[in-house]
């Protein structure tokens, strides 16, 4: 096989990054394990124990349940389906603003749930009023996002974590992005700070751990056992993932990640991307474009369509809103000198 894989280079779409070398080197060691068969494989059971402990220091939970799942996407089913399970014979509802991931309207066909999709505010977060409008006694989950995928907003995670406990529904935070950057902003967005029941946190976005490696983190053990089915031909008795074999590779990347980078190497690497992300919006407003103030290190941009498809002619990997702005993810990969290249890009294709 010849094809050699994508560089880093000119990617300024995706929430996902290079993992770090230490992160790499674990991934490959640990490839062929697998933590779904613990009884075979202890060694990487007992790495993915370590993931989620260290998981749960970065979103303040001492003593932390959960697992190392593919990605957010199976996080985030997870979540919704623990919260269905709860819920007595009825089709129960889930109420999320419409910054929410589309992850969770694959989990509402999967799982028959209603989807309440509600408005946000100017700002791009949670409307709160809406939330509240929305949940009902028949709401088994509420969903709040801590670093949105388009423009990288927090919603109201106490206030959202209040509407669910007033209707008896579970409360699931979205972190999946922005779980390895919040630490060092002042936002609450964790169990620390709100009433939360479950949380997706992946190490394989910011986390900068090798892909496939999610996270999904819950507040009480028992929560698990919504998703526990017997696992009859294993030597253990039962399982709470969706996926049955999987690569060991990501567990033991977020053990490999976090031990080298949590908290000094993660703070410092926030700092750098936050301000890279500043930097970009300024000069993009001194270009005259119209950009959303990046409260994490994403920004986006009103860019023409011409722009934007020449921009991606000239090899750049950008993406845009479902409203039709730029987005730029400031990743760990993503470099200043990356971003004053694009910048010149832009500059060339402005009207004067
Ligand atoms: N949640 C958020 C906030 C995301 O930004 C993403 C992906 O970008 C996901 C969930 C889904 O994660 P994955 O693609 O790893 O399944």
């Amino acid at each position: 096989m010849r094809a050699e894989p994508q560089s880093f280079d000119r990617v300024l779409s995706s929430m996902c990054t290079e993992p770090h070398p230490v992160a790499r080197e674990a991934a490959v060691r640990f490839l062929a394990t697998n933590p779904g068969d613990p009884g075979t494989y202890p060694q990487v059971s007992e790495l993915e124990r370590e993931a989620v402990s260290r998981l749960g220091d970065v979103a303040g939970l001492a003593e932390a349940s959960g697992y190392v799942a593919s990605g957010g996407t199976e996080a985030n089913l997870q979540a919704v389906r623990i919260a269905r399970e709860r819920a007595d014979d009825h089709r129960p509802n889930v109420v999320m603003p419409e910054s929410g991931h589309f992850s969770f309207r694959k989990a509402a066909t999967v799982l028959e749930v209603d989807l309440r999709v509600v408005p946000t505010d100017d700002d791009h977060r949670a409307d709160l009023e809406a939330v509240r409008q929305a949940a009902d006694e028949e709401t088994a989950l509420v969903v709040g996002v801590a670093g949105s995928t388009e423009y990288g907003r927090v919603d109201p995670i106490p206030e959202l974590g209040e509407v669910a406990r007033a209707v008896d529904a579970l409360f699931h935070v979205d972190a999946a992005w922005g779980g390895f950057v919040l630490p060092f902003t002042d936002y609450e967005w964790n169990f620390a700070h709100a009433s939360v029941d479950t949380l997706t946190i992946d190490p394989h976005k910011m986390g900068q751990a090798a892909v496939p490696a999610g996270g999904l983190l819950v507040q009480d053990e028992t929560l698990l056992d919504e998703l526990a089915v017997d696992t009859p031909y294993l030597e253990t008795t039962s399982q709470a993932t969706l996926t049955g074999t999987r690569s060991g590779a990501g567990v033991a990347s977020t053990v490999a990640a976090l031990e080298e980078l949590w908290p000094g190497g993660y703070a410092a690497q926030y700092e750098r991307s936050q301000a890279n992300a500043e930097w970009l919006a300024g000069e993009l407003e001194a270009l005259g474009y119209d950009v959303v103030e990046p409260t994490l290190p994403l920004v986006a941009a009103d860019v023409s369509t011409p722009t934007f498809e020449a921009l991606r002619e000239a090899g750049w990997r950008i993406s845009r809103t479902g409203s039709g702005e730029l987005r730029v993810v400031c990743t760990p990969h993503v470099t200043r000198a990356m971003l004053e290249a694009f910048l010149a890009d832009v500059a060339e294709l402005t009207p004067q």
